[in-house]
């Protein structure tokens, strides 16, 4: 689902779910995917319920792999201060060592009645609001195209991915060495353009990492990384220090 989608074939007229009109009810929109094809429409416009677009039609669905498919984008913008939203410091904290066997849970919402903001903190939530708007929108101190590399933003990385951004890549080809304790991935998920190693120094860490990615090679995985040429043409490197810098989108 989608938290917007736009009026026309050629992504100009965007339109936020939130925004939406009953006169919008019968409307076909175009998902913010620009390679999907899928027929949306608004759901739950007038009702409590937070508004959504969806590809209701059989005939009409998501491309596989779209990120904008069935609950891949569950972003609720109420939860978290964007004001004191700075990415590159929430993305600083994502780089720490944690603990490879533990599984993290983070329940945000564990005193009841009054919910405390605070900033996004996961590389998930990071992840769902990137895909909640367009690229061009700013959400803290930053434009999300210049947070997040992936289908929608690629024409602005025509050289390449450098520095503290999120990549939504998936599995192309080989995917890990174990003598090097490297990953690889491509992305964007649509033109695979660029490739991306991830480069680990703690071997259970590694492990960890490489199972969840292996049993997931058909979903899309999404990475924080600090990333830097590798020497190889279009082809960037970052450092893994634990899991939270990795995510797996599953539908
Ligand atoms: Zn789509």
């Amino acid at each position: 689902m989608a938290t917007y989608a736009y009026k026309d074939a050629n992504r100009k007229n965007v339109i936020y779910a939130s925004n939406a009109v009953k006169e919008d009810r019968n409307k076909r929109f175009y998902c913010p995917n620009p390679n999907c094809a899928a027929h949306l429409y608004i759901c739950a416009v007038d009702g409590s319920k937070k508004a959504y677009f969806r590809a209701t039609r059989k005939e009409f669905p998501h491309i596989p792999m779209c990120s904008f498919g069935p609950k891949t984008v569950d972003f609720e913008p109420n939860q978290f201060d964007e004001s004191k939203f700075v990415f590159d410091n929430a993305m600083d904290k994502l780089f720490v060592e944690t603990d490879a066997q533990k599984v993290q849970k983070t329940s945000e919402n564990n005193n009841q009645g009054t919910v405390k903001q605070h900033p996004l903190r996961t590389i998930k939530q990071i992840y769902q609001m990137c895909k909640s708007k367009p690229v061009t929108d700013v959400y803290g101190d930053k434009e999300i195209g210049s947070m997040i590399l992936d289908d929608r933003s690629e024409y602005r990385y025509p050289k390449g991915c450098f520095g503290s951004r999120i990549v939504e890549a998936i599995v192309k080809g080989k995917l890990y060495d174990n003598g090097k304790k490297q990953i690889y991935l491509s992305a964007p998920v649509n033109s695979k353009k660029y490739s991306f190693v991830l480069e680990f120094s703690d071997e259970k860490t590694y492990r960890v990492i490489r199972d969840e990615i292996y049993n997931n090679k058909d979903k899309i995985i999404v990475v924080a990384g600090k990333w830097e040429p590798s020497g190889i043409y279009n082809s960037f490197i970052t450092k893994v220090y634990g899991r939270k810098q990795i995510t797996v989108i599953k539908e």
